[in-house]
């Protein structure tokens, strides 16, 4: 029954496949997709949530073991490391490190990804939007270089040294940008002011400002199937989970409620502009 479906998602930190996607990659690797996850960094430049975890120069090998773990919570059958320093949040010295993604030249990094979509062959890759989500310096980096690898990896002219090794060109059917459109944080808002939740100093917050424009999501995700398992997923990254984060303040149900649609924006494909809202990113046909 038709070829093998693969997805290919292509990040930056261990965690963000589950606190961004965690939902549809369950979802699609429950149904049979060869879900393969990209992981650029190590994560070393995050917090520890609980010292009695392991020290900072213990973080990357600690990230890589809860990475694992969601991997296998998720569905996850195949992981990439792609080897690269955690660049930190903005401003932070970590981004200097001749190490980081960031300070790595682009090129190489995009030969990584292009490599990776030769071998594995997905009709489906996913990245951040350029925005990162939230502004992170390395989301917004390996969407820079997810796209260029998007575009290149079909062209037998860029990375021919992949065609002497036996890797063949390959032209992902599309590419989707995670997107967390605004309305979610409106939406999020209202219902913690209607519970009387006070928002303190987040009142005043400029909601318009966080996320995407709502008409570039284009495609929605139902996982409302697939909360228990992201949240499994979650807990796998006790190092980053902090007991007075923003997300343990919101009330479980309305938590539960917000975690079961994921958006996303196609941002490339050969078939043309999907149905709006898609509804399926595997969905090959087009309007
Ligand atoms: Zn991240």
């Amino acid at each position: 029954m038709g070829e093998q479906r693969t997805l290919l998602a292509v990040l930056a930190h261990p965690d963000d496949e589950s606190f961004g996607i965690g939902g549809t990659l369950a979802k699609y690797a429950a149904e049979g997709v060869r879900v393969v996850l990209a992981c650029a960094t190590g994560g070393e430049a995050g917090e520890i949530s609980d010292p009695s975890l392991g020290t900072k120069e213990q973080l990357a090998g600690i990230r890589e073991r809860e990475l694992r773990c969601a991997c296998d919570v998720l569905g996850i059958g195949e992981l990439h490391l792609l080897g690269y320093r955690d660049s930190g949040m903005a401003g932070s010295p970590d981004n200097d490190d001749r190490r980081s993604l960031v300070q790595t030249d682009p090129a190489e990094v995009a030969g990584k990804v292009v490599r990776l979509i030769r071998q594995v062959r997905p009709q489906v890759v996913v990245t951040f939007e350029e925005g990162g989500g939230y502004g992170h310096p390395d989301h917004m980096a390996i969407h820079r270089h997810t796209v260029a690898a998007f575009q290149a990896a079909g062209d037998p002219s860029q990375y021919p040294e992949h065609l002497a090794v036996g890797l063949e060109p390959h032209v992902p059917e599309k590419l989707y940008f995670t997107a967390l459109p605004r309305r979610f944080f409106r939406g999020l808002a209202q219902r913690l002011s209607a519970l009387g939740f006070d928002l303190g100093r987040l009142a005043d917050f400029d909601w318009e400002s966080m996320g995407v424009p709502d008409e570039l999501c284009t495609a929605e995700i139902d996982v409302s199937a697939y909360v228990d398992i992201k949240l499994q997923a979650f807990q796998c990254h006790r190092s980053q989970l902090s007991p007075n984060g923003p997300f343990s303040l919101i009330p479980p149900e309305v938590r539960w409620d917000f975690m079961g649609t994921e958006c996303f924006s196609l941002a490339g494909s050969r078939l043309g502009p999907g149905q709006k809202p898609e509804t399926d990113l595997f969905a090959m046909r087009i309007g």
